[in-house]
C-alpha cells in the first residue's frame, strides 16, 4: 500500500483520517495519504474567506483542533467577534474565535495576493504539518446553497440560503427542497485531485456527509469519472449507524435527496462500481449487519465492524478494517 486517497468533509473525514494515519504508521510506514476536501461549505464572512472543512482536517491532523467541538481551536476567545457584532456586522450565529481568525486572515491575504486556494492551503499546512497532502476539491469557489421550503425570518419560501446558514443558524430544522452548488459550472478539479484518484492504490470514502461533503466533491467535473475509472479499490465507510447520523444532522440532507438514513440506503446511493456506481466495498457498523445480504445483492462487497469513532484506538481499528477489505 503506497498511495491512499481520502475524499473528506470536516469532522467525520478528519477523525477517520487521523485513525488511518495511526494505522498506516504501523502497517505501511511508506504509505502517503492525500486528502481531497470539500470546499462547498466555504464562504465570505467579515471580508474573510472561511473554509470550514479544510480547517477542520488541517487542525485535527495538525494537533490544533478543539476536540469537544470537533471544529475550531481549543481555548478560544471571542473578543474580535464581539467587536464586529458591536458594529452590527458579521453573522451572530457563526462563531469565529480569535485564534481561528488568524488562519482566515492569512488565507485571505494569500488569496488577495494571487495565490490559489491550493497554494494558500499548502502554505497554512507548513505550519500545521498534518502528515497528509491536503487538497481542496477545486480552486474555484463552489458554494452549497439550500432552497427553503417555507418562510423563515427574513427569507421567503423558494429562496436559496448558504448551506452554513441552514446548518448552523437553523440546525437543519427548516425544510429544504434541494441543494445547489453555486459556481460548479465554472469549476474544475484542483491541481493533483484527479491524479491522486488515478494513481492511488486505495481510495476511501470516509464517514463524511454523503450529500454535502462527499456528494459535493463528486459533483466537481471529472472527479466522478476519475473514481469510476481508477484501478484503485474504492472502499466506503458508513456515516450512518443504526439509522442515525452519529453526530450532526446528515439525516436532513439524505431525506432532502430521497435517500433513506441507513447504512444500506447510503451504500445503495453510492452504488456498486460494477453496476455504474462508485464502491468496490462498504463497511457498515456491526449493529447494521442485517443490511449485508441486501448490499451483496446490489453487488457491494460489505463487512460489519464497530464504526463509532470514540477514540483514536477505535478509529485506528476502523482504518485497519478498511484496509482489510
Ligand atoms: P462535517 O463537514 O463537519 O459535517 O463532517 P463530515 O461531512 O466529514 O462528517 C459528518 C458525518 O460524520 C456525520 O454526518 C456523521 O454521519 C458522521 N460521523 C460522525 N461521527 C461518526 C462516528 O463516530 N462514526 C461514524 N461511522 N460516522 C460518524
Ligand atoms: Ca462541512
Amino acid at each position: 500500500m503506497r498511495n491512499v486517497t481520502v475524499l473528506a468533509g470536516g469532522v467525520g473525514g478528519a477523525r477517520f483520517t487521523r485513525g488511518l494515519l495511526a494505522h498506516l504508521a504501523a502497517a505501511a510506514p511508506d504509505a502517503a495519504v492525500t486528502v481531497i476536501v470539500n470546499t462547498g461549505d466555504d464562504m465570505w464572512l467579515d471580508g474573510l474567506r472561511i473554509c470550514p472543512d479544510l480547517d477542520t482536517v488541517m487542525y485535527t491532523l495538525g494537533g490544533g483542533i478543539n476536540e469537544e467541538q470537533g471544529w475550531g481551536r481549543p481555548e478560544e476567545t471571542r473578543r474580535t467577534s464581539s467587536e464586529i457584532a458591536a458594529y452590527g456586522r458579521g453573522w451572530s450565529w457563526f462563531t469565529l474565535g480569535d485564534l481561528d481568525l488568524a488562519t482566515h486572515i492569512v488565507r485571505t491575504d494569500l488569496l488577495r495576493n494571487g495565490s490559489t486556494l491550493s497554494e494558500a492551503t499548502a502554505f497554512l499546512c507548513q505550519r500545521w504539518q498534518p502528515g497528509v497532502r491536503l487538497l481542496p476539491m477545486s480552486d474555484q469557489p463552489v458554494e452549497t446553497h439550500v432552497c427553503l421550503a417555507e418562510n423563515v425570518d427574513e427569507h421567503a419560501a423558494g429562496d436559496y440560503i448558504h448551506f452554513e446558514e441552514w446548518w448552523v443558524r437553523y440546525r437543519a430544522q427548516v425544510a429544504v427542497t434541494g441543494f445547489k452548488q453555486r459556481g460548479l459550472a465554472e469549476a474544475v478539479a484542483a491541481p493533483g485531485v484527479r491524479e491522486a484518484i488515478r494513481t492511488a492504490d486505495l481510495i476511501v470514502l470516509p464517514p463524511s456527509n454523503p450529500v454535502v461533503s462527499i456528494g459535493t466533491i463528486l459533483a466537481v467535473p471529472g472527479v466522478r469519472d476519475a473514481l469510476r475509472s481508477t484501478t484503485a479499490r474504492v472502499v466506503g465507510v458508513s456515516p450512518i449507524i443504526g439509522g442515525a447520523a452519529v453526530r450532526g444532522m446528515a439525516d436532513a440532507c439524505l431525506r432532502t435527496i430521497g435517500v433513506e438514513t441507513s447504512a444500506l440506503g447510503v451504500g445503495l446511493h453510492y452504488g456498486s462500481r460494477n453496476r455504474g456506481g462508485l464502491l468496490d466495498a462498504w463497511l457498515v457498523d456491526e449493529t447494521d449487519a442485517a443490511a449485508l445480504p441486501a448490499l451483496a445483492a446490489a453487488g457491494i462487497r460489505s463487512t460489519a465492524a464497530p464504526l463509532w469513532m470514540r477514540d483514536l484506538n477505535a478509529t485506528t481499528a476502523m482504518a485497519a478494517a478498511v484496509l482489510a477489505l
